[in-house]
């Protein structure tokens, strides 16, 4: 029975969600029983039950005693009455002594179990029921007797050495005519009184007793009752403290605490949403950040990280979620990026500074921006520093000054020599018919040099500028290649270089721009025969491997050193600049066959033997089916 009202108090203020039973629910609770609240609430309810049971218990028992003191004294009182009544004609007539009336109290006196006395105005007894009246002493000083001679009725509860007894006496003058003519006395003895009384008391204590434990029993039940929906909702509050998903309180009671479990469901729904606003906000800016190419670092104040993407882990070599809430200077060891957080800090302004950092032995450019954070209220919480890496256009900016520098050398040698043929051919009058056309036939082959060097330049801006939006059409590469071997064939049999073309017989198709591909295989033949000695072979294959088509050349020249290899497509980049540019080379060769190679979406290599030749290949993807 108990324990189902138990389940019932339980029920009430549950969790309304219909996955769980109530069982389940009262059992992940702490035990009721170890709940000092519900101790507390018992032990208040149990003082008040207790002490009001006393409380009562000693108003009744008092009232009892009382009640009953006096009807003892009514019944001594009716008694008085009816002996006045029998002595009264014996006082009247002031008797010694009268043998009638002391045989009638003695009688009476035992039939009713009252002791009767009836004494004489003087206080000399005249009869009594527990003793012969002619021993006993003068009554007249006796305090009843004293208080019914002033009262008319006087009452003493006093030890009797008579009865030996503790008694209750009742005494009433008998008047006659306004004139005291006598006393008579009544008197019980107070051990049947006690008797009754201890009665009464055990009554009172057993009835109280009772009613007491049941009043326990059903403090407990309540205390229960009301506990226990409170640490239903405790536990609930504290999972909703700990972040747990919101779990329901139900709210079918109208009380107090029906209102709480209210209001804790809606501010709990509430901080819900926020909570969720909150992570969707956070998943978006960390989305945005760790999507970011910039790396981002927050810390707060005491400059502890808050956040790091990965672009800034990237960078500074860490990873980002082993530095959370360490010191900013302890996980990353660069100081400039300590300084600037340290310094927007401080400020509390924007800072922007450069920073060089070496990261796997090459060498980044890094630009600095640091900005200290506000919250809401505009106060400091922290300061963040987003690291741009500036490496690229650094070195795409040194290119250009290199390029710029290259060119504007290699275009002011011939321009120089140039000048000065002219000039010396304008002073020196006296110069012979030979040396002019000499000097005439140097000026041409400057001039030469200058056209070709400007041709190559244009050449590679034009590829440059329109290598994003080139248009590819369908070709046989076979067809650059023999058109390359239309034009160079006779300059191989200039120099007594022999020449080798190994094509296959089906057509290899590619999507490409004929022209740009010719240019690449009459640059690539060009270079093979300028650095071919006389009696040298060059050989030139076309293949498909892997579905793409190849072009190897192969010359058997002076070959490449192993560290030249890869600087020879730079721009103006030549191994031996006076042999190459004895044999008409400008430098750009090569970076013009990269560049067309790669707009075509291919690739070059070169393998070369310093002394013994060299191999260019250039890969080109063949277009799928
Ligand atoms: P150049 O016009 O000077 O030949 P390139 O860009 O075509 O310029 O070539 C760059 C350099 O690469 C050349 O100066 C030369 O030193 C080297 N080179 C190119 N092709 C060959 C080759 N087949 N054999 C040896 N060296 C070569």
């Amino acid at each position: 029975m108990k324990s189902l009202k138990l389940a019932k108090a339980a029920k009430e203020l549950t969790v309304s969600n219909t996955e769980q039973s109530d069982q389940d629910i009262v059992s992940r609770q702490p035990s009721i029983l170890h709940s000092p609240f519900l101790w507390k609430l018992y032990a208040g309810f149990s003082a008040l039950i207790i002490l009001s049971s006393l409380g009562m218990g000693s108003l009744i028992a008092r009232n009892i005693e009382q009640n009953t003191l006096q009807s003892i004294r009514n019944s001594l009182y009716a008694n008085a009455l009816l002996l006045k009544e029998v002595a009264f004609s014996t006082l009247l007539e002031n008797k010694e002594k009268d043998v009638k009336l002391q045989k009638q109290v003695l009688f009476t006196g035992r039939e009713i179990g009252t002791r009767l006395t009836v004494i004489r105005a003087d206080g000399v007894v005249i009869a009594d029921s527990d003793k012969n009246p002619e021993i006993m002493d003068n009554h007249a000083k006796r305090p009843e007797i004293l208080e019914a001679k002033s009262g008319g009725i006087g009452t003493a509860t006093r030890f009797s050495r008579t009865t030996s007894r503790y008694r209750m006496y009742l005494a009433s003058s008998v008047v006659s005519n306004g004139q005291i003519i006598g006393y008579v006395r009544t008197s019980l003895p107070l051990t049947v009184v006690d008797q009754r009384l201890g009665e009464l008391r055990w009554i009172v204590f057993v009835t109280t007793g009772m009613t007491t434990l049941v009043a326990l029993l059903i403090g407990l039940v309540l205390s229960h009752h009301i506990v226990k929906p409170l640490i239903v909702m405790t536990s609930v509050v504290e999972k909703a403290a700990q972040g747990e998903p919101g779990e329901k309180l139900s709210t079918t009671r109208t009380d107090e605490l029906g209102k709480l479990a209210k209001a804790f469901n809606q501010l709990t729904e509430y901080s819900q949403s926020r909570m969720e606003m909150l992570t969707t906000d956070r998943n978006k800016l960390s989305v945005i950040l760790s999507g970011m190419v910039e790396g981002v670092v927050a810390v707060n104040r005491d400059e502890r990280v808050l956040h790091m993407n990965e672009a800034a882990g990237k960078l500074l070599q860490v990873t980002p979620h082993k530095t959370l809430e360490r010191p900013i200077w302890e996980v990353v060891r660069i100081r400039e990026i300590s300084e600037i957080l340290e310094d927007a800090i401080t400020n509390e302004t924007d800072f922007q500074r450069k920073l060089e950092l070496t990261i796997a032995s090459t060498k980044r450019f890094i630009e600095m921006h640091a900005s200290a954070l506000h919250d809401g209220n505009g106060k400091l919480v922290g300061a963040v520093v987003v690291l741009y890496d500036v490496t690229k256009l650094y070195q795409l900016e040194a290119i250009r000054r290199d390029f710029v520098a290259n060119a504007s050398h290699e275009l002011k040698t011939p321009v120089t020599a140039i000048r000065m043929i002219v000039e010396t051919m304008i002073d020196d009058e006296t110069l012979s018919p030979e040396m002019q056309s000499e000097f005439l036939n140097r000026v041409r082959n400057q001039s030469l040099r200058l056209s070709s060097i400007i041709n190559d330049l244009l050449t590679l801006s034009r590829i440059e500028s329109k290598s994003e939006k080139n248009v590819h059409i369908p070709l046989d590469l076979r067809e650059c290649i023999r058109s390359a071997e239309v034009l160079l064939s006779p300059l191989g049999e200039k120099k007594s270089v022999g020449m080798e073309f190994d094509l296959p017989d089906h057509a290899v198709q590619i999507l490409g721009n004929k022209q740009e591909l010719s240019e690449v295989v009459n640059n690539l033949l060009d270079n093979a025969l300028k650095y071919s000695q006389k009696g040298g072979l060059i050989k030139t294959f076309l293949f498909e491997r892997d579905y793409k088509a190849v072009i190897e050349i192969t010359d058997t020249g002076i070959g490449i050193a192993t560290q030249d290899q890869q600087r020879i497509f730079e721009r103006f980049y030549q191994v031996d600049k006076a042999r190459s540019r004895e044999s008409g080379g400008t430098g750009l060769g090569l970076s013009i066959v990269k560049h067309i190679v790669l707009s075509h979406g291919g690739s070059i290599e070169v393998e070369s033997t310093l002394g013994k030749g060299s191999t260019f290949r250039v890969t080109l993807p063949e277009p799928e089916l």
